[in-house]
């Protein structure tokens, strides 16, 4: 595959701009490929085929558009393990994960997208009488982050395709080639040229033409909230829909009465997992004061168990971060928790012993945390936990809410009406109880600036659309 191509109109095009950007392994921080970074006027190019296909996209049926699904279906299986191994590659998921999580969520959120389409009702007859038809919104600008490269583009490419609406997707460009095999399955799957659409490149350039464009209709932006507010002001001028999926510091609180052993080990190594580059990792791990002591000893014993190793292997292991960027930052976050007078439970900085190339990082926890420190309030990216102490349920839910953030929240009880009463306090977009993990075609996304709107499912589908309705004489 030329990777240094785009993909527009329904075929791989020599991209205008001839700006080269390598694409680095992070284990090896070996260059493993080119892309070349598009500019506006590649982005012109892209929208103007989305624009000419959405006139006949849109007015395919339901029935058509299931086909196609069911074609993108066949063709992702297909290509499972390409993805997986290229995300592998690009980012540093473990094999494993790369395949049972990373990879699965193309098919997973397929399947979603197609029971929900299914189960929607595209005309609808309302209590007074008026009819409500849902139509696609039009030419969607799509802008992925790198930490969980198909989940995300899945997430957005499929309901636009689900719809009716045509696309123009910019990936990472730290994870172009994942990217660039899900536009061979879009191609494979016979779409028509045009409905989909790829120009890799950065956010400051191509992102934000997309989001400048008078004729996209609708941005849906996954990445951090710095950037998520940029793509919103650039989207002002031209009233745009923007969808937003942003960053999280994510609370897990811990009760006494639940089963401390099985659930603490859980909740660490769900900060661990990905290396720690989830939104929605539980970060803060707040504890009641009665087992505090307890939890101390099984989290340092856990994260010292959690081994770091080659993601071209399979295992339970976690990889390197995605880049040197990324090393840096959680280096620096690291040293801050110290110099912020933090206990440092397990790990620090530097690299784990046997280490000497890759950007790998040693699981890392803090204990003794005041949700005022530096390293309790900022999204950290890796793989970092900090431990807080609570006195009561209330002290517990006021600790939880206090972050510009609200994308998860996460509970370990015993006992299910406090369960229920707790959840219904916290201000995030999910809460999961006693290790319940998310199903595909659930809704997700964020409180605060965590975001807006909801992907997945019938919610993700309705982001796309616009609502109509008929009033009859
Ligand atoms: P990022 O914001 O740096 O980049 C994300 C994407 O935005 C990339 O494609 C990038 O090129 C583009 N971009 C950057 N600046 C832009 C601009 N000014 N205009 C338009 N596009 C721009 O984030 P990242 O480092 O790739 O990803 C990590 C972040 O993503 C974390 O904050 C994480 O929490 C968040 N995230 C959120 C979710 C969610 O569903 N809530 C999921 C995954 C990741």
């Amino acid at each position: 595959m030329d990777i240094k191509k785009h993909y527009v109109n329904g075929e791989w095009v020599t991209p205008i701009s001839t700006a080269e950007f390598p694409v680095l392994n992070p284990a090896t921080e070996q260059q493993i490929g080119t892309i070349i970074l598009g500019n506006a006027a590649d982005v012109d190019r892209a929208v103007a085929a989305a624009t000419t296909a959405f006139d006949s996209f849109s007015k395919t049926t339901k029935a058509d558009r299931l086909e196609l699904l069911h074609a993108l279906m066949t063709h992702t299986k297909a290509r499972f393990d390409d993805l997986a191994e290229a995300m592998s590659a690009e980012m540093g998921a473990p094999m494993t994960m790369s395949r049972e999580a990373q990879a699965d969520a193309a098919i997973g959120h397929l399947q979603g997208f197609i029971d929900a389409l299914m189960a929607q009702d595209t005309r609808e007859t309302l209590a007074n009488g008026d009819v409500m038809l849902r139509e696609p919104i039009g030419v969607c600008g799509l802008i992925t982050p790198w930490n969980w490269p198909m989940n995300q583009v899945t997430l957005k490419v499929i309901p636009a395709l689900a719809t009716g609406c045509t696309c123009v997707l910019k990936p990472s460009e730290h994870t172009p080639i994942s990217g660039a095999i899900y536009a061979e399955i879009v191609h494979a799957a016979g779409y028509p040229a045009g409905v989909f659409n790829l120009v890799q490149g950065d956010g400051p350039t191509v992102g934000a033409a997309m989001s400048r464009h008078k004729d996209i209709q609708m941005m849906s932006f996954t990445g951090s909230t710095r950037a998520g507010i940029a793509v919103t002001k650039d989207a002002a001028d031209t009233v745009k829909r923007v969808t937003l999926e942003l960053g999280g510091k994510s609370p897990n609180l811990v009760f006494a009465d639940c089963d401390l052993q099985d659930r603490v080990e859980a909740s660490v190594l769900e900060c661990m997992y990905n290396t720690g580059q989830s939104c929605d990792a539980p970060t803060r791990l707040l504890v009641e004061r009665s087992c505090y002591d307890a939890v101390l000893d099984i989290a340092k014993a856990t994260a010292e168990a959690q081994t770091v190793g080659d993601p071209s292997q399979d295992g339970d292991h976690i990889g390197p971060l995605f880049d040197k960027i990324q090393f840096d930052r959680v280096q620096t976050m690291i040293q801050k928790g110290i110099d912020e007078g933090a206990n440092l439970l397990a790990g620090g900085t530097g690299r784990p012993d046997g280490h000497d190339k890759g950007w790998f990082v040693k699981p890392t926890i803090f204990a003794d945390v005041t949700n005022d420190m530096a390293i309790a309030q900022q999204e950290i990216f890796g793989p970092v936990l900090v431990i807080i102490p609570f006195e009561d349920e209330a002290d517990a839910i006021r600790i939880a809410n206090d972050t510009p953030y609200g994308l998860a929240a996460y509970l370990q009880t015993g006992d299910p009406e406090r369960a229920e009463r707790v959840a219904g306090q916290l201000r995030a977009g999910a809460v999961h109880i006693n290790g319940g993990g998310f199903n595909y075609g659930s809704p997700f996304g964020g409180y605060k600036q965590s975001g807006n709107g909801r992907e997945g499912g019938m919610h993700g589908l309705e982001d796309y659309q616009e609502t109509k309705t008929l009033h009859f004489g």
